[in-house]
């Protein structure tokens, strides 16, 4: 059986800093920030997926409230 694992979406995306999918995630495996310098509470990067540590659970996927995540 292949796993599925997670994706960000950046036409979904918004670069919150406080992002629900990082939150949720048990393993810290999703990489938010750094602060952008031009955005208050958003970061400069998208999310990034730390696929060694990442569990592939897809709790972050049904954190996200704009659906940015999706397991593929
Ligand atoms: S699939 Fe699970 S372990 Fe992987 S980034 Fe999402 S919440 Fe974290």
């Amino acid at each position: 059986m292949i796993l599925k694992m997670p994706w960000i979406d950046r036409g979904r995306c918004d670069r919150k800093l406080d992002c629900a999918a990082a939150r949720v995630c048990p393993r810290g495996a999703l990489e938010v920030g750094p602060e952008s310098e031009e955005e208050e509470g958003r970061a400069s990067e998208y999310p990034l997926v730390d696929l060694e540590h990442c569990r592939r659970c897809g709790d972050c996927a049904k954190a996200c409230p704009e659906g940015a995540v999706k397991m593929v």
